[in-house]
């Protein structure tokens, strides 16, 4: 089998084990410290608390039903949603806008009731898949 593939750290193409990630020891190093780093970070940790917050939240709500839900405002509300944090967007050729918490998206209905959905595909940020906050 003929992959290419790049160096988690350093994006160089790297040959070798199919499993291996870095090109050398001192990439692996420097990828794991990094991520250490970013991880121990007290913005990124509570931007991470949050958006694992709302996902428990859209999980819990959508157990009980199979890839499509209603819940109302109130109820995400009452469960402590909050709305600005978010991973990333989705917009449908027909212009419908879902905001995303990784895999459950949800979009405003009327009178305040929210549809709730799982995205079950693999994912793959195509044009219409862009990282929230990332349009500057
Ligand atoms: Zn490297």
């Amino acid at each position: 089998m003929t992959q290419t593939r790049t160096c988690l750290c350093c994006e160089r193409e790297i040959r070798g084990r199919v499993d291996k990630k870095f090109c050398n020891d001192h990439c692996r190093n420097d990828f794991n410290n990094q991520l250490k780093l970013s991880a121990n970070n007290p913005y990124v940790r509570k931007i991470n608390l949050a958006l694992r917050h709302n996902r428990k939240i859209l999980e819990q709500l959508m157990r009980s039903d199979k890839e499509v839900t209603k819940v109302p405002l109130d109820r995400l509300n009452s469960l402590g949603f909050k709305f600005k944090y978010l991973t990333h967007v989705y917009t449908t050729k027909k212009g419908t806008t879902y905001n995303y918490v990784y895999e459950y998206g949800y979009l405003p209905l009327e009178n305040n009731w929210y549809l709730l959905v799982k995205d079950d595909k693999k994912v793959r940020f195509s044009e219409n898949h862009e990282m929230a906050g990332s349009s500057n």
